[in-house]
């Protein structure tokens, strides 16, 4: 999806770019599960024109978007902390299906083209070639990797900078360039999958119909509706301790609803049932990008998770695929760029968007301890103990004062992504000028 957008934010802003999408599938698919926009990634759909259908698919009343609640799930009695404003819910396969219709470009979307590696260019004009698993090629100007977690273009571009630190005698660096390529295992499993709501008793649909997070020792629950209250997502995540160690497994497989509910014992009935209800639910071992210590090499760059994978509890990754595009083709977009400068123009991309997701990325991570009661004060607060309501009071407020700090750059009526792009136009002054 973070490709599709940026063809459809080149298409408005820089619409003297050619683009060519290549991707290897064989058509769009999208795994049945939700996702969620914040109001910063909204007003970038607003700014695209895309708000009107968007709507349409979440079957909203209105266009403001729903409430999230924070609550206590793992008590006999539920026990709400706070509430953020404003989210846009989707199922994923309706969120992309309309970005590909808007972006109305199914000439310029090869599928069934998986990229293996990228030749690096020895001058400033000469064409980067793409070399595709079935031995075909394409050549391009620039190279823009948003082909996910596993990036092909991460691996190319990390290659490269390590074969050049190698040749500088610069071992070391040539090492720490090379561990940027693989994913890391975070420790967490997740389980998500779609309820449809009429399968559900009157009272479940009720109660499915509030987006929430129910939040418990070491496990969490999220849950909110998508296509217009037809189905309900539910996402479960559990932590382990194996963070950090190799991943031994598929990263991806099929479980049963029994054994996530297994999983969720002590959580409000509520939040079990709908964990049973789930449909053909899917188990995630959740991987993320290494802290990278550069997006961009010469005319190549990273967005998407390609650039910054992170953990999903601050629902924030395709927001994030989201802003490099649009900070991307701002600056593609903009009179200054030329081929022969296009290079120099990356490094703003880098300069302005690497810190900015870099701190969402971690960010995530901080928002999962806060979720799964994790955070300093709940060390020594047991399963039992906070199943009982044995912990003290006050960390529940301390819960929401962190939640609200964790939270507010994506759902503050304030925090826009307008001001990046003017810090974005005014390095472009400078570029302009050198
Ligand atoms: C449980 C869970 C819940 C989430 N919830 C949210 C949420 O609520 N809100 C949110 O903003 N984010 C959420 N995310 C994160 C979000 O799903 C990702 O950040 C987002 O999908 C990244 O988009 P992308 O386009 O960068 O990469 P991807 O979605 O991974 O797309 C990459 C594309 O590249 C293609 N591809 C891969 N390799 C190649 C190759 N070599 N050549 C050609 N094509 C290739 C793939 O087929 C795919 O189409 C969640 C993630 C998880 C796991």
């Amino acid at each position: 999806m973070g490709g599709l957008v940026l063809g459809l934010c080149l298409k408005k802003y820089a619409s003297d770019v050619r683009f060519d999408i290549y991707e290897s599938a064989a058509k769009l698919t999208e795994v049945g599960a939700g996702v969620a926009l914040s109001p910063r990634i909204w007003t970038i759909m607003q700014e695209l024109g895309l708000e009107e259908e968007l709507v349409k698919v979440t079957g909203a009343v209105d266009r403001a978007g729903s409430d999230l609640l924070f609550r206590k799930g793992d008590e006999a009695k539920v026990i709400d902390i706070v509430r953020f404003h404003q989210l846009h819910m989707f199922h994923r396969s309706m969120l992309q299906r309309i970005l590909a219709e808007k972006l109305d470009a199914t000439d310029r979307i090869h599928f069934s083209k998986r990229l293996t590696s990228y030749s690096e260019p020895t001058s400033p004009t000469e064409p980067i070639v793409l070399n595709f698993k079935d031995g075909t090629t394409a050549t391009c100007d620039i190279v823009i990797g948003s082909d996910g977690i596993r990036s092909s273009v991460r691996r190319t571009m990390f290659a490269n900078l390590s074969d050049e630190s190698e040749r500088h005698g610069r071992i070391e660096e040539a090492s720490r360039f090379r561990a940027m390529v693989e994913p890391i295992w975070s420790g967490h499993v997740t389980y998500r999958g779609l309820v449809p709501a009429s399968d559900l008793s009157e009272e479940l649909r009720q109660f499915a119909s509030t987006p929430q997070i129910l939040c418990g020792k070491d496990r969490h629950i999220v849950l909110y509706p998508v296509s217009g209250g037809e189905l309900v997502n539910v996402v479960s995540s559990v932590y382990t301790l194996g963070s950090g160690t190799v991943y031994d497994g598929p990263w991806v497989e099929t479980t049963t609803s029994e054994k996530v509910a297994k999983l969720c014992e002590g959580f409000i009935p509520n939040g079990v049932a709908l964990i049973k209800s789930m449909r053909e639910p899917l188990c995630w071992a959740l991987h993320t990008v290494p802290k990278l210590t550069t997006y961009i090499k010469g005319r190549s760059a990273l967005i998407g998770d390609a650039a910054h994978a992170m953990v999903p509890f601050q629902g924030a990754g395709l927001g994030q695929a989201i802003e490099d595009g649009f900070v991307l083709a701002n600056i593609l977009a903009h009179s200054s760029v030329a081929l022969a400068n296009v290079s120099e123009a990356l490094k703003i991309y880098d300069d302005v968007r690497r810190p900015f997701s870099q701190t969402v990325q971690q960010g995530s991570e901080c928002t999962g301890e806060l979720y799964q009661l994790r955070r300093a004060g709940w060390e020594n607060i047991s399963v039992e103990d906070s199943a009982a309501g044995r912990y003290p009071p006050e960390l529940l407020s301390d819960f929401e004062k962190d939640a609200k700090a964790q939270m507010e750059w994506q759902y503050d009526p304030g925090a826009s992504i307008k001001g990046d792009i003017a810090k974005v136009l005014s390095m472009l002054e400078t570029l302009s000028a050198q």
